[in-house]
């Protein structure tokens, strides 16, 4: 079904396509849609995509692994880095510029998440924990669920100072003229596989927000932060 808005569907939002067949709606808001920390401008996006509900979670991020269940009403005052949901209503929001957003869903049921992960996080193996809470929290097996690692910096531009070697694999690394680029997407993908998702339920974007246009980059010196989020379009009555 296409989105009611196709402005937002072509050019301001990056999407996996997976999401939407499974009944969700959710991806990363590029450059064009501005500064996601701007609570208007979130605002002003959310209410453009017309879901039935508008109960925005955002969370004060510290590049740790703790995780919350995303529920109607309550306040904003989480720190941490994840959400899992299970509910109409809801859109959990992560910010991102660099960072890795990992969207975490299921092809069965409508159990959702969505995570910010930079490489401080994913040294604390946070796409790990990310899946077994989702596993955990809502008893699922991991076949059913398919994971989106997002655009974030890249093996191609994230140069890593020696220091960062003991928090990762040395396959994580490449070596190149006596500098060190750390490969978040191999990184991600490994702890994704070790709490048992198949391989092909995990896709790797490869467009990395440093050196592709069109997206937010902390390196390259923006102070502004693009939303990762994923939300239910439908409710579970509507599935098959
Ligand atoms: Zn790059």
């Amino acid at each position: 079904m296409p989105l009611k808005n196709p402005d937002i569907s072509t050019s301001g939002l990056w999407r996996d396509e997976r999401m939407e067949k499974a009944g969700f709606l959710g991806g990363l808001t590029k450059r064009s849609l501005g500064n996601m920390r701007d609570a208007q401008n979130r605002k002003r996006f959310f209410e453009s995509l017309q879901l039935k509900g508008q109960d925005l979670k955002v969370l004060s991020q510290v590049h740790g692994t703790k995780i919350f269940e995303a529920e109607k009403g309550g306040e904003n005052i989480f720190e941490g880095d994840g959400w899992v949901c299970r509910q109409e209503g809801i859109i959990p929001i992560v910010l991102v510029a660099d960072c890795v957003p990992l969207f975490i869903w299921s092809r069965k049921n409508p159990i959702f998440g969505v995570f910010h992960v930079g490489w401080r996080g994913m040294a604390k193996s946070f796409a790990y924990i990310a899946s077994t809470e989702m596993q955990r929290v809502y008893n699922v097996k991991a076949e059913e669920l398919l994971a989106s690692v997002g655009p974030h910096i890249g093996a191609c531009c994230c140069e890593v100072g020696p220091e960062i070697k003991e928090f990762f694999p040395p396959e994580d690394f490449v070596v190149d003229k006596q500098k060190l680029r750390l490969d978040l997407n191999l990184e991600a993908k490994n702890q994704l596989l070790r709490t048992g998702m198949p391989e092909n339920s995990i896709y790797l974007s490869s467009e990395c927000t440093v050196c592709s246009p069109g997206y937010f980059s902390f390196r390259k010196g923006d102070s502004e932060r693009m939303a990762a989020f994923i939300t239910a379009k439908e409710g579970p009555s509507c599935r098959k």
